[in-house]
């Protein structure tokens, strides 16, 4: 038997002058998205934004149903449509903030969106920073999504 430890590293900046522009820029686009989140049953508004290696930007939010597990969260809900229309590209950065959280806090991903998080960085043999807002207050940067969720399930029949 051995005794094991996982340690989890992160960056913490208390204002968001502190991140470099683009990220910056990153930020403020999971800002805006936000406000066309669908989120009438939570009141709780979620969004994403990713850099690609291309360049371009692309956001994502929540969207509810009333049934309630046919809703998405605005990580997955972007996540696939990248992947969907963009599988070639990688993705360097992943934004995400909640307008209407009541934690001191950035908001943190659900288990579920940890799991597609890291398949998606697996997918592309890259890993890509995930950067964690709370409005008007601090923001957590992670190297990796995996740095999320270790000991992620994993298929050993790829690679
Ligand atoms: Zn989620």
């Amino acid at each position: 038997m051995q005794n094991k430890k996982i340690e989890i590293g992160y960056r913490q900046f208390d204002n968001l002058a502190e991140l470099e522009v683009s990220d910056q820029n990153l930020i403020n686009r999971a800002l805006e998205a936000c406000k066309t989140a669908y989120a009438p049953y939570s009141n709780f508004p979620v969004g994403a934004a990713v850099l690609l290696d291309s360049g371009e930007i692309f956001i994502g939010n929540n969207q509810e149903n009333i049934s309630f597990p046919a809703g998405t969260c605005a990580e997955r809900t972007l996540l696939n449509f990248v992947h969907a229309n963009f599988p070639e590209k990688k993705i360097l950065t992943m934004a995400i903030t909640a307008t209407n959280s009541h934690s001191h806090n950035p908001v943190t991903p659900c288990g579920v969106c940890r799991q597609v998080m890291v398949e998606m960085e697996r997918e592309q043999d890259t890993d890509y920073r995930v950067l964690l807002h709370k409005p008007g207050g601090s923001t957590i940067e992670f190297s990796g999504a995996n740095q999320l969720l270790p000991l992620a399930f994993e298929d050993k029949l790829k690679k």
